[in-house]
């Protein structure tokens, strides 16, 4: 019997906790966390842990597929991968021939490693339309904090913090791997905490302040933080001074984001608004942790971000010790989404300008186009036909807003290949499934907010016959459609990736990880921040070139007792969608036995007095009520959120095709109205009622 113990990084989610694997003649049969993972210090949650179950699911696609049946009906039959590569390689050609390079889309759920291949290989091909779920988790927050400060605010450093604040955000089962650790250490040596959400989160339970605001008023909640702020002068006035654009006019907007007026948009008492803002502005040093879902799915997410930014950096806390810190990976240009390996590096201008969205909104200028100007594309040719999607990892049908519209674009589209682990409801749609190899199953680089490590992943076990890693695939691709300038080899590649810090990745395999020390205020050594006028821009002139407003505006949700007083009566509470579970990442892992166990139904967050109410209880099967639909729900009865207000899972199904569409929240959420720059829609502010089943 041969053994082995595999030093890697796990990838059922974001955090890449550091893991050990246990290896018998081939197969792997143990798990544990990597105590010595300089960022997840040993911690696995119940999905890492699951690893075994995952990789050897009776379940698990393990053939490349073609369809036979109809679009959704699940009938396939097996092929072998030359043929299935054939096929994807025929059509990607005869679609750019017929509909140019553009109808083509590509895209992937969440992040995992892929974006420098997928982007390589879109750049050589001709199209600038990729999708992801980065328009509702951390694109909108990574753009504003780059237009407006030229850094990224997902880099608390919490562990050094002495004023902690949580904005929608809960590290409990968000990025636990990243953040736990050094969230917990940096409470335990006495940082205050304050913790904006409307959910009783376990953080927000124990916080020193925990503001339970309103969904979707954060941004009149932000300006009024930054108007107690100046108006009692608690800004840090040397770094406004030397450091900053457009004070004046921040202050001058802010100004109309009085205590009273921004206590009854936030349904807050002014003074705990007062007193949470004070103790943020004078407890220095202070980290401020932005949600990735929670700040991005609204028509406010530009603002949302941008005005996190200009409060962390009015109050002295960019890029210092304890306050939002900005890691720079050794392999900049070549990190996860490097400039190296971004589309317009490598295609022309011309097919660069004609990415879906980049002349409506100014933000696509810089991001992806978001899906839902993609199902436009397809079932309405506006601006031009959308035909042929090439997915990794992602399941569109489940997880995006109005999974209804979502499901007539996939059955309208021309062609569409998936590579995922399961089938899912998106799989189900696809002319082509290829089967992925899982993390354990293959060899990456990891870097992308990984406070300044670069992390090898490496392969403990060959495949589950005939699993491919996904690079493979696309260098496969690549090669049978003659994409110049793409590379030849897995190995290629990632030595490509590494060039950088100097080393191959059989050399880098050896050290599993390569870092780079901590540097704070380096802007003062570089005379400038990285923006175009080197300052920061609270109100910036050079936002102007953007199209972009130098003001930072608060939008009333499109759906609201405000907005749509007559839809409230009808509807008369507030749905916030998108809680996060531990058990699952996103939409997937349903079909996992032992995470099934720690989540079987989708339930719903209810205040125990509107459950007495509606004459409903815990534990009990109901209809969830919006504009747009009903879908089946269970209750949930939960004291720590507002009467008004309940809160939903997202992604859900049971893994198999029973009845997803009947639960999954999406069916009734909005795709509607959209944000002015990112076009992100809301889906975490919607009217909704509760009727008995
Ligand atoms: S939090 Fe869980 S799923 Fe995510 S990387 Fe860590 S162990 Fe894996």
């Amino acid at each position: 019997m041969s053994t082995k113990t595999v030093r890697t990084i796990c990838f059922d989610c974001h955090s890449r906790c550091g893991v050990l694997l246990e290896v018998e003649d081939g197969k792997i049969v143990g798990v544990k966390g990597d105590k010595d993972h300089p960022i997840s210090h040993g911690y696995m949650c119940p999905k890492g842990r699951a690893c075994m179950e995952i990789i050897y699911h009776p379940e698990r696609l393990t053939k490349p597929l073609i369809r036979v049946g109809e679009k959704g009906e699940g009938k396939f039959e097996e092929v072998s991968w030359d043929k299935a590569l054939d096929v994807i390689a025929k059509k990607l050609l005869e679609t750019r021939e017929k509909w140019g390079a553009e109808s083509v889309v590509m895209g992937q759920g969440t992040t995992r490693g892929m974006p420098p291949w997928i982007y390589r290989f879109m750049g050589l091909f001709g199209t600038p339309n990729f999708i992801s779920a980065g328009h509702m988790s951390g694109a909108p927050i990574a753009l504003a904090s780059a237009l407006t400060a030229g850094c990224s605010l997902a880099d608390p450093d919490y562990a050094n913090s002495k004023c902690i604040l949580l904005w929608a955000h809960n590290p409990k089962n968000s990025y636990p791997g990243i953040y736990n650790y050094f969230l917990r250490k940096g409470l335990k040596e006495g940082a205050k905490l304050i913790v904006v959400d409307p959910r009783g989160t376990s953080y927000a339970r124990k916080a020193d302040h925990w503001l339970q605001v309103r969904p979707g008023t954060d941004v009149a909640l932000i300006l009024c933080f930054i108007n107690i702020i100046i108006e009692n002068e608690l800004y840090d006035k040397d770094f406004v001074e030397k450091w900053t654009e457009g004070f004046d006019q921040l202050k001058e907007c802010a100004s109309e984001f009085t205590l009273d007026r921004v206590s009854e948009i936030t349904w807050l008492p002014p003074e705990e608004i007062k007193a949470a803002a004070v103790t943020y502005a004078t407890t220095k040093p202070a980290a401020l942790g932005p949600g990735m879902g929670g700040c991005c799915q609204n028509i406010n997410s530009f603002d949302f971000a941008r005005t996190l930014t200009i409060l962390a950096a009015i109050t002295g806390n960019l890029d210092v010790k304890g306050g939002n810190v900005n890691p720079v990976a050794p392999t900049l240009r070549r990190s996860c989404y490097g400039s190296d390996y971004s589309i317009e590096r490598t295609i022309t201008k011309e097919q660069f300008s004609k990415k879906i969205g980049s002349k409506k909104y100014a933000g696509l200028k810089f991001l992806p186009p978001t899906p839902e100007l993609i199902w436009d594309a397809i079932l309405k040719e506006d601006p031009y036909p959308v035909k042929f999607f090439g997915l990794f990892g992602t399941n569109p049908m489940v997880a995006y807003a109005n999974s209804k519209q979502v499901k007539k674009a996939f059955k309208a589209l021309e062609f569409q290949f998936s590579v995922d682990y399961f089938h899912t409801p998106t799989t189900r749609m696809a002319d082509v499934v290829l089967p992925a190899a899982h993390w354990t199953e293959r060899d990456d680089i990891e870097d992308l907010m990984m406070k300044g490590h670069v992390f090898c992943q490496i392969k403990a076990v060959e495949p589950v016959p005939e699993c491919r890693c996904e690079k493979e695939i696309l260098i496969d691709l690549a090669k049978r459609i003659g994409l110049e300038g793409y590379w030849k080899t897995l190995k290629e590649s990632l030595d490509y990736r590494l060039e950088p810090i100097g080393m191959t990745f059989e050399e880098f395999k050896k050290v599993g990880k390569y870092s780079l020390p901590m540097e704070y205020k380096s802007y003062e050594k570089r005379g400038k921040f990285y923006t175009p006028s080197g300052k920061v821009g609270l109100c910036p002139k050079y936002f102007e070139e953007w199209n972009l407003n130098p003001i930072p505006v608060y939008r009333e949700p499109p759906e609201s007792p405000v907005s749509s007083p007559d839809l409230w009566k009808e509807y008369p509470l507030i749905l916030t969608t998108g809680r996060r579970i531990l058990s699952y990442y996103h939409s997937s892992l349903r079909n996992i036995p032992s995470l099934r166990k720690n989540a079987p139904d989708p339930e719903l967050e209810i205040h125990p007095d509107t459950c007495k109410s509606l004459g409903v209880k815990d534990g009990e099967w109901v209809h969830l009520v919006t504009p747009r639909g009903k879908v089946e729900i269970k209750i949930k009865e939960f004291e720590h959120t507002n009467p008004k207000v309940v809160h939903s899972p997202h992604g859900f199904w049971y893994g198999r095709e029973d009845g997803w569409e009947k639960l999954n929240i999406n069916q009734i959420t909005d795709n509607g109205p959209k944000d002015p720059v990112t076009a992100s829609v809301s889906t975490k502010a919607l009217l909704c009622r509760v009727e008995k089943m």
